[in-house]
Order: C-alpha cells, then structure tokens, then sequence
C-alpha cells in the first residue's frame, strides 16, 4: 500500500467573514488550544482524520478520498500584519478561502487571492453566512447542493447574485468559477460552496470539494517520501507534569529526528535545543489528552516536543534549521491584539490604503468601506494599544455618534480625501500618542456573587476592587494555566447608578465591559486585572504617586507575567 502524507489546508479571507467559526464548525470543538483569546497562541491547528472527513459527508455518497485526513490551520487575520498572516498560508498545499456572501470582495479577500495565485496554491471559495440572509430557510439535512433546491425563488437568486459576483471578480483574475455542483473537474475551475459556519450547513459540500481538490491535485505530491531537515512552525508552549517545558508544533515537511537540534524564535533572537522527546496525541488536536513518546516522525503531523530552555520560545516563530529560523525576521512575528480601524468610501480605495499601511507597517485591525460609525469607535477603543486607538476615515463621513463616542473613549479620528496626508497625520497622531501614554493604573478586582447583570457584549458586571485603582477605559485580562487572556475594555463604570471616572480599593461598583470578539465568558469569583505593557510598568514604577494598594496590584500583575514569560520584566 502506498503511503500519502496529510495535507495542509490554511484558512484565508477578510477579518469577521468566519474561518475561525468555520474551523470552529468542522472541530466540533475539538480544535486545538483553540480557546479564544489566547495572545500566545497565533497559529490554530485541527487536524481531521479520514474517518473524520467521512464522517461530516456521511450524507454525500459520492464522497471518496484516499489521503490520511486534512490539517486544518488558521492564522488569525486582524492580529497580525498582513504578511505574516499569509506566511501561515504558505505552509500550506491548499486552502479555503472565505467570503461573507452580504460583504463580498474586501482588502484582505483581494490581498488572500493575489497570495494564492502567486503561490499557485488550489483552492476553493466559501461563501459564508448563508444562514444571514433574510430570504433562506435553515434546514438541519445539512448538504446545501441538496437544499438549496427546495429554497424560495428569492432565495435562490439572492444567492445566485452573490455568487455571481464573485465568480465576477474572480474571473479579473482569469480564473474560471461556479457553484461547485456545477463544475465537473475541480482542476480547471473553482468550486463556490455557499455555507454557513453558524448553522453548519454546507459544511459536507465543504469537505467534499476540498477532499476532491485534494486528490485531484495533490495526491501525487502527498506520495510519502519525506527525507530531509524539519520545517515547521510552533502552535504553543507550555507545561507538562512530569516532564517540563514542551512546544507544540506542526511539522510540515521534512523528518524530526530524536536528538536532533532544532532552532526556533525566543524574544532574544534565534535558540536552539536538543529534542529530548517526541510526542503525539492519539486525538486529533493537541488540546490535551493522551500523548505518548514516538521515534522520529515524518509531516504533515502535529507534535508535542520537549528540550531545555525551550519556554521561552515564541508562538508563531517556524522551527527547522537555522537558516529557516533566520531567514524569519523579527517583525514577522506578531503576537499583540492590536491594530487600527479605516473606513473608506469605496472597495478600491480600501485596497490603495490596505496596501499604502501595509507598506508602512502599520498594524491595521480592518479597512473597510462605509461612514464611520460608534461601532467603528468601541472597536477601535477595544485595541490593547493606545497608539492603535485610531481611526482613518478615508473620503468618508463621521457622523455625530461616532464623534461623540470618539471623545468620551479617547479615539482619535482622522479624516482627509487624500491618501498620503491620511498617512502623514496617522504617523504624527501615533507618535504623539506614544509619547503622551499616561499609564493606566494597576488594579485587581473580582466579580461579585450574581454579579452578571447582563452577559452579551457589552457585559454589565458587579465588581469589587481588590486592589488598586480601576478607571474608564482600561483593557482587563484574567490569568490562568499560564496563559493572560484579555478579555476587553472598561466603557463605564457606575456607582449608584451614577457614572463615576474610577474607583478603588473596597469598592464595589458595576461596569460595562466591551468584550474582545471571541473571548470566553466571564465567571463569577474570577479574579481580573487591569492590563499593562511592559511601558507602562515601567513609568508606574518610577511613580512616585501611588498608594501601597496600588503597588501591590502592579507586584502581583508582573508577578503573573513573569509566571508566563520570565523575561517579560
Ligand atoms: P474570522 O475573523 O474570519 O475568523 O471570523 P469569525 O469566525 O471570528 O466570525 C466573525 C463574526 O461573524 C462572528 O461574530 C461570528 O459569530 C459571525 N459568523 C461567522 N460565521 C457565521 C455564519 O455562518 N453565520 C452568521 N450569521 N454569522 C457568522
């Protein structure tokens, strides 16, 4: 029997149009490490068995598909800049790449698929978030080939339109695309499948097109003759009882040998180590379970390894030879949530300004077309950065809620027609908040019993302060198996039902916390903090003005960073 290695599939597209709900959707939440919010963890992996990917097409009976199974990875978008978002897809053999069927072709979408063509990567189209139209019926049968028959003549066309779009764009490209139950030979045009990561509908076309492609393209290329240095790229660090430090990390090419020196990123430039053990986890994600010693092991597969000195490695960073590791520079390795917002007036304009702050590195969250609005300015505010808590409006009205809400959060709006002076006042207007950053306090607070007034976003909470200071507009994040999770920002704090700047030591008092996109939900009795960066610990220790409960928030705060980076202080 001939030997196939799995292949690689990246998820790509806009920020907000749904791979992660996707991968979300196939994991069955088995999705490893996934727990959202994790700022130490920038590449997410999920490996699918055979029987796996069978199993979601049980329903398509032409479903065939010879290779071991699919590892799934996704790389954040809005986190990281551009370029090193696509490099995850560059580890890939294939990939999916997602588009909001109400928002279509956006900056990031273009910037994904002119990836893809240079890379000459296949791929298919998911048109996501069918389940948001008005016009279509949920059904549970689950194969969207088989109920997009029985939907209403509207909704059919609604869908038909959109898809039509697309394939319009596509086609600026020279690239031939449709329904995928239109196409016979997925190697000549590209398979649309319209889905719905939230209703899972679509889900088993999905598999079935991308298992197609699969075959079709990559078996010959999947035949298992893997010799060579190890490349890949570390998912996680983190700690086993009984065995210490260990990086999990997907090998996507080459042997990783036992013994064998392996380099990889730390925040003081390239290290390297002796991998004392090889592990593997008999499931299909490495979120924890069995994992048992193996020899050496051949890609695509995702492992756990141990050697000394390795927990200070950076999530993200590739691991391989040297020359592998150093050919990556340091800025390619993003691990902050931060970035900022801009609106604009027009699909082309988007792409102009995407490209122009890409050029100039500056960390974007999303570019967009539409005015600017109130949502636009919390979103904004919801950056871990104060220097990102700007937003460009690009030949684009404000309009007086956004205003309003801009001055009481202290975002900054800047506004013009013309591109460069856009990027001129952008730079001024950063520095300057670089400069001016007043700390925030430190401050350590709890959530009362039946303190969850209101869960959505925002949540209202029922707090008291522990330690320290807490004020308007401070990022707040939980700590837990060596991990900081930010959960959001501080838009309103009130006591007695009066909207009080701050409040301290002893108090008790209830907020409105603008959650991160994706954050777990908060839990009565947890413990929180205020967050700091390394700057601002810095200026607090040399202020002069706090009181002892305030210094005992900032002590236990760097207390529980270093417990997760030991050089982090
Ligand atoms: P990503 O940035 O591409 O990973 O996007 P996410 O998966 O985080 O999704 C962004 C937002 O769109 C979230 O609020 C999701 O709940 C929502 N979303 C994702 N997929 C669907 C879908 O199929 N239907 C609907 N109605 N919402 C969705």
């Amino acid at each position: 029997m001939t030997n196939y290695r799995t292949p690689i599939c990246s998820t790509l597209g806009h920020v907000d149009h749904g791979k992660t709900t996707i991968l979300d959707a196939l994991s069955d939440n088995r999705l490893a490490g996934m727990e959202s919010g994790d700022i130490t963890q920038s590449v997410r992996v999920l490996s699918l068995s055979n029987s796996d990917l069978a199993d979601i097409c049980q329903n398509i009976p032409e479903f065939s598909y010879d290779l071991p199974g699919t590892i799934f990875v996704d790389t954040p978008g809005h986190r990281a800049f551009g370029k090193s978002r696509l490099r995850g897809s560059s580890m890939s053999d294939i990939s999916i790449l997602v588009i909001d069927i109400k928002d279509g072709f956006q900056p990031q979408t273009v910037e994904a698929l002119e990836h893809l063509i240079e890379t000459e990567t296949p791929f298919i189209v998911a048109v996501n978030k069918i389940d948001a139209l008005p016009e279509w019926e949920t059904t549970t049968s689950g194969v969207v080939a088989q109920t997009f028959r029985k939907q209403s003549h509207r909704a059919k066309s609604r869908i038909r339109d959109s898809v039509y779009n697309i394939a319009g764009e596509l086609s600026e490209y020279d690239i031939s695309s449709d329904f995928y139950w239109n196409i016979d030979d997925f190697t000549k045009s590209i398979g649309i499948v319209p889905i719905s990561g939230k209703s899972q509908e679509g889900l088993a076309d999905l598999i079935f097109v991308l298992s197609n492609l699969s075959e079709r393209y990559l078996k010959e290329q999947m035949r298992l003759n893997v010799t060579g240095d190890p490349r890949g790229r570390i998912i996680r660090t983190s700690n086993m009882e009984g065995i210490g430090d260990v990086i999990d990390i997907l090998l996507v090419d080459g042997v990783l040998e036992k013994d064998q020196e392996v380099y990889y990123r730390t925040r003081d430039g390239v290290k390297s180590t002796r991998v004392n053990r090889i592990m593997k986890t008999g499931q299909n994600n490495l979120s924890e379970g069995t994992f048992k010693e193996i020899g050496n092991s051949t890609a695509a597969s995702l492992l756990r390894i141990s050697g000394s000195n390795i927990d200070n490695a950076i999530a993200g960073s590739p691991v391989g030879n040297k020359k592998i590791v150093e050919d990556w520079s340091t800025q390619n390795v993003q691990t902050d949530n931060h970035g900022i917002v801009a609106k604009t007036s027009s699909k082309d304009k988007s792409v102009a300004l995407y490209r122009e702050l890409n050029d100039k590195e500056i960390p974007i969250e999303r570019v967009e077309p539409g005015s600017v609005t109130k949502a636009d300015v919390i979103r904004a505010h919801d950056s871990d950065y104060r220097e990102d808590r700007i937003i460009i409006a690009y030949s684009v009205d404000v309009n007086d809620q956004a205003h309003s809400e801009a001055k009481k959060l202290g975002v900054e709006i800047v506004e013009s027609n013309v591109i460069y002076e856009l990027i001129e006042e952008l730079q001024n207007k950063r520095e300057q908040m670089e400069e001016t950053i007043n700390a925030s306090q430190p401050a350590k607070f709890r959530i009362i019993d039946d303190g969850i007034i209101k869960s959505g976003n925002p949540a209202i909470l029922g707090i008291e302060i522990l330690k320290g200071t807490l004020e308007t507009g401070v990022s707040v994040s939980r700590f837990e198996l060596k991990n900081e999770t930010t959960i959001g920002n501080i838009r309103r704090i009130e006591k007695d039902s009066r909207e009080v700047e701050k409040a301290s030591k002893g108090e008790k008092v209830a907020i409105s916390l603008s959650k991160r996109s994706g954050s777990k939900s908060v839990e009565p009795q947890d413990s929180l903090y205020v967050s700091l960066s390394r700057k601002e610990v810095e200026e607090l220790e040399n202020d002069t003005d706090l009181t002892t409960s305030e210094e005992e928030a900032l002590s236990e705060y760097i207390e529980s960073k270093v417990d997760i980076d030991r050089f982090w202080y």
